[in-house]
């Protein structure tokens, strides 16, 4: 079928995967070519330190439809991401990796669903190749977040995902400092659907997230989308507040009842609790400044990324 109304844009974030594009473009491009439609394949260099940029240019020569961005130094994968939305120029946009982790073959079914109408195509991932420790920690996530965010996606973590330019557009008007695509998306789409996906290991080279990586982007996923744990927070605290109140009352009791002597047994169980409140203060005081840190980016509104620059163009 061939489709010259509408346009299509991939994007792909790239950190440190030499290895990685060739195999990537021998796969992707041929899919693309026989879609029928005119395509753009934009690739961002995330300030890798290998030979990825050398790699690209080389390919911009040889690949019509290759756009290049190069961003200033490496922003992260989201913030990649961004900078492929701002310059890409298609109707329908579907990111995805760039480790081959998503099958470029899987790119017809997305399309598919935006002729349906679909204007946010989730994926899940059928038989994730990842570790168990991954995969484990990935669905407790998507359940908490799930739940917290009344977001209902079953698998975040998979980029392999299709937005209509509309989303696209939606998502940069809201360019915060830290965020989560996926999770954004769904406030601006209408009408979304979840399709499978089929899911394989990294084709060379390492994961780019560590596990503290990995934990800062579930709490800008968290904190980036409810404000259910300052809830929770002040529901502890009250109940705390009140059980003190309940427990200083009873020693009161108990002490004139028995007399002074049994009071000073009671000093070890004191620390004890002061030391819980103390901890329970750290605690909330954690969370407090991560809400601040949130302002205060928002309030300088620093850039989520900060162009190199842009070369290439689509294919008719
Ligand atoms: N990535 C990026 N900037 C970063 C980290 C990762 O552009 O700071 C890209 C990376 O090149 C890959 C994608 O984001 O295309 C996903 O990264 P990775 O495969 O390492 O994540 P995982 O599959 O382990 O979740
Ligand atoms: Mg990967």
């Amino acid at each position: 079928m061939v489709d010259k109304n509408n346009t299509l844009s991939v994007v792909i974030p790239m950190y440190n995967e030499e290895v990685n594009i060739r195999p990537l473009f021998d796969r992707l491009f041929p899919v693309l070519d026989g879609l029928g439609m005119p395509y753009e394949v934009v690739c961002i260099n995330d300030g890798s330190k290998d030979r990825t940029l050398e790699i690209l240019e080389d390919e911009l020569g040889r690949r019509p439809g290759l756009v290049v961005i190069n961003l200033a130094r490496n922003f992260g994968q989201h913030a990649a991401v961004m900078a492929g939305f701002s310059q890409s120029k298609g109707d329908w946009i579907i990111t995805m990796d760039a480790d081959l982790q998503n099958p470029p073959e899987e790119i017809p079914n997305i399309v598919e669903q935006f002729r349906k109408g679909h204007d946010l195509i989730g994926t899940i991932r059928k038989g994730r190749k990842d570790t168990f420790f991954r995969k484990f920690a990935s669905r407790v996530t998507n359940r908490i977040v799930a739940k917290i965010s009344g977001i209902e996606l079953h698998d975040f973590g998979c980029m392999l995902r299709g937005y209509s330019r509309q989303v696209v557009e939606g998502i940069l008007e809201n360019p915060e400092y830290r965020t989560f695509i996926p999770a954004l998306a769904t406030f601006f789409a209408k009408s979304p659907v979840e399709i499978t996906v089929g899911h394989e290991e990294r084709a060379a080279g390492e994961s780019k997230y560590s596990l503290i990586k990995l934990f800062s982007l579930q709490l800008d996923l968290m904190t980036g989308f409810s404000m259910w744990p300052l809830r929770i927070l002040f529901a502890v605290g009250t109940f705390m507040a009140i059980s003190s109140l309940a427990g200083a009352a009873l020693i009161i009791m108990l002490r004139l009842y028995y007399g002074p002597g049994w009071a000073a047994q009671g000093v070890f169980t004191l620390f004890a609790v002061l030391f819980f409140v103390i901890g329970c203060q750290f605690f909330a005081l954690g969370l407090l400044g991560e809400y601040i840190g949130r302002i205060f980016q928002a309030v300088r509104k620093r850039p989520t990324f900060i162009l190199g620059w842009v070369r290439g163009q689509g294919k008719q």
